[in-house]
């Protein structure tokens, strides 16, 4: 399995327009994040969880040529914002593009994108989805893949996070209640978001994260939705335990 982090930054992404916070004045390309979001390749599948602002970007710089499934983790504007732009693989693929939410995120997208749900008079050039509900506690299959939804807080909004066999992608989490930790057994590679050193209501600070990997045990941890606040890549890395990484956008890595 590869997985390919497109984007790594929070909400706004590093820079941020108009700052001239250091960070988003940095030269390293490992301080320039677009919204989070991963595409995972196994077996000729091809798919991406959460498909925020920056997604065509996305596509284009990791030169992702399909999309057999779309994964959302939940209906924030970071993490669904580029849903048009899945026109180019409807268009490619000729068929409608699967789409794996909670109920919740699904009524959210048939408001805010009505023209990619519409059944009736749809306009020549939308693209159009093919629904499939997310519940707590029910894995559901891609091809020979099992994916298993993980339930977590987000302040009060629920989010789910996914396991694909030894993989498991959490962002946006601030609360992970005991009963979902048993579905992270063994995991080897853990993707899970940090903000920043400073504490946040809705998300892991770095010192949240850092507890919630050491009672998880992975091989490997990866830390992704990262804002400028966190300080320069560099600085931060060299600050963490030996199996802990920062994410950074375009990093590849085989499972
Ligand atoms: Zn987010």
């Amino acid at each position: 399995m590869q997985v390919y982090f497109l984007g790594t930054g929070t909400s706004q992404g590093i820079p941020v327009i108009g700052s001239q916070h250091p960070v988003c004045l940095s030269n390293d390309r490992k301080d320039k994040r677009l919204r989070v979001s991963v595409w995972v390749r196994w077996e000729g599948w091809s798919i991406v969880i959460d498909c925020g602002p920056d997604f065509r970007q996305q596509m284009l710089v990791s030169r992702c040529e399909t999309l057999d499934a779309l994964l959302f983790t939940h209906e924030h504007s970071d993490h669904t914002a580029g849903l048009d732009d899945i026109r180019p693989f409807f268009f490619k693929q000729q068929k409608n593009i699967p789409v794996y939410a909670h109920e919740r995120v699904l009524e959210n997208l048939k408001q805010r994108f009505d023209y990619i749900f519409a059944t009736e008079n749809k306009y020549p050039g939308a693209p159009s989805v093919d629904t499939f509900e997310v519940q707590h506690d029910v894995p559901f299959r891609l091809g020979n893949m099992i994916v298993t939804p993980i339930n977590v807080g987000h302040g009060s909004l629920q989010v789910f996070g996914y396991r694909l066999q030894d993989f498991v992608y959490l962002t946006d989490v601030k609360t992970v209640d005991a009963g979902e930790l048993v579905k992270l057994k063994d995991v080897k590679v853990l993707v899970v978001n940090a903000l920043r050193e400073e504490p946040h209501h809705s998300h892991f600070s770095l010192q949240d994260a850092l507890d919630f990997i050491h009672l998880v045990q992975p091989e490997r941890a990866y830390i992704t939705h990262i804002s400028h606040l966190m300080g320069f890549h560099e600085v931060v890395q060299e600050k963490l335990p030996a199996n802990v990484y920062l994410a950074y956008d375009n990093l590849e890595i085989n499972i």
